[in-house]
């Protein structure tokens, strides 16, 4: 039987059609192998949202060649769809398009489905595409215009999802809160978790990022809904009128807060993470420093610091970028103010006891998260499987690992089902 194996760059909608890919490739008769072991074919679904992610691929591919000499590479998704649209090209046996990677395996997307068999949580796509043309971003060019799943069908992979054995499920997509959009419902995201919350067996949905200007009141009032996560991944971008404007994001800062005021209101310790760009064009050292104060008192619970990547064919790219050190400046900036956040937000539930889903174990010693996103350490002699919920007393903040140590109440194991 010919060996595949499969390495994914980028989002948890590339983890998700990864695992639809497998699905595939196994039914035309592939036997998917660990990466790292030999393989007939070397699958990597790739990333190009910053020039950073494409340069991992390439690394990536370069490593292959030296150690599997014999193995065919494909490389499909992001980074394969951008280089076919330009005159750079690359030594491959396959270079596959967003809709050539699912055709390679004799199938489409719609043919597979998911069943995210080694983790803990399911990803579940119900959205792709964005029409938002944001001037740094590449994405609406790769992926394409926004179109959502249909609501059946949507409910039908949940449904499949919580027969397999998943208790939470990410819902997920390029543009998650444009879902509905398409066919005619601005509010579909908000009936769409409505129906999901009815589900026996499901216990938790977690929302992967989500636009500010698609986060309704509909989606506001089911904040507190016991089935939500408290998380929300918010991406900001810029905290700053000017650049936010020059960024084509469509709101500004009053309405950015306003929409964090809400949701705390409704939850108050809920976890607000974002993404910030550090070093657009024409990023004044004013300008950076209002997106550093906005960020302090929005009081993110992390940030996700990306600097500025010159992406081809937006229109961004044709600005003078901003010199490297300075770049690198305003970034280690933000990120000490993240990690300070980080602490600040995880402080508060130290001595309190959280519920922690169970995603990995080594002997005695266990990881999971919280519902609020605190990853967390701690050791149990009981026999815990992965995607199990348990009662955890938060003890102690490492922030050099970015973590939290917690002990189990033994007495307190909640069975969720
Ligand atoms: Fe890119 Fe903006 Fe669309 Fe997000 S909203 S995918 S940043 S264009």
């Amino acid at each position: 039987m010919r060996k595949v194996a499969f390495y994914t760059f980028g989002c948890k909608v590339n983890q998700y059609e990864t695992e639809n890919l497998k699905i595939l490739a196994r039914n035309a008769g592939f036997e998917i192998v660990p990466f790292g072991k030999e393989a007939d074919l070397i699958f990597i679904n790739s990333c190009a949202v910053t020039h950073v992610a494409e340069r991992k691929a390439r690394r990536l591919i370069n490593l292959i060649k030296n150690r599997f000499p014999n193995a065919k590479i494909a490389l499909a998704g992001c980074y394969a769809e951008r280089l076919n649209l330009s005159s750079e090209k690359l030594v491959l046996d396959f270079v596959l398009d967003n809709k050539q990677k699912w055709e390679f395996f004799g199938g489409s997307e719609d043919s597979a489905f998911v069943t995210s068999e080694d983790r803990a949580r399911a990803i579940l796509k119900i959205q792709d595409g964005c029409n938002n043309f944001c001037t740094y971003c590449i994405v609406p060019y790769l992926r394409g215009r926004e179109r959502s799943k249909p609501f059946d069908k949507v409910m039908e992979e949940a449904q499949k999802l919580v027969e397999n054995g998943f208790k939470e499920i990410v819902l997920t997509g390029i543009r998650l809160g444009a879902y509905g959009r398409d066919l005619g419902d601005k509010d579909a995201l908000s009936k769409l978790l409505l129906k999901l919350f009815e589900m026996d067996g499901l216990v938790k949905i977690r929302l992967s990022s989500i636009e500010p200007m698609d986060i309704t009141e509909g989606l506001i009032k089911l904040a507190d809904h016991p089935k939500l996560c408290k998380h929300w991944h918010i991406p900001l971008q810029s905290g700053d009128d000017e650049i936010l404007k020059k960024m084509n994001r469509r709101y500004d800062t009053k309405y950015f807060e306003q929409i964090v005021y809400k949701l705390r209101e409704k939850v108050p310790d809920v976890a607000i993470t974002t993404d910030i760009i550090v070093g657009y064009p024409e990023e004044s050292e004013e300008n950076f420093n209002n997106t550093y104060l906005f960020a302090e008192r929005m009081g993110f619970m992390r940030i996700h610091v990306f600097p500025y990547s010159p992406r081809p064919f937006t229109p961004a790219y044709k600005l003078k970028p901003l010199p490297y050190e300075v770049i690198t400046k305003r970034k280690e900036k933000l990120i000490k103010l993240s990690n300070d956040l980080w602490e600040r937000y995880v402080s508060k539930f130290i001595e309190k006891e959280l519920e922690v889903m169970v995603e990995e174990r080594k002997e005695n010693l266990y990881r999971g998260t919280t519902d609020n996103y605190i990853k967390v350490e701690f050791e149990s002699n009981l026999l815990l499987k992965e995607g199990e919920y348990i009662k955890v007393r938060l003890l102690k903040v490492d922030n050099k690992e970015e973590k939290v140590w917690g002990e189990v109440l033994e007495s307190k194991v909640k069975v969720t089902l």
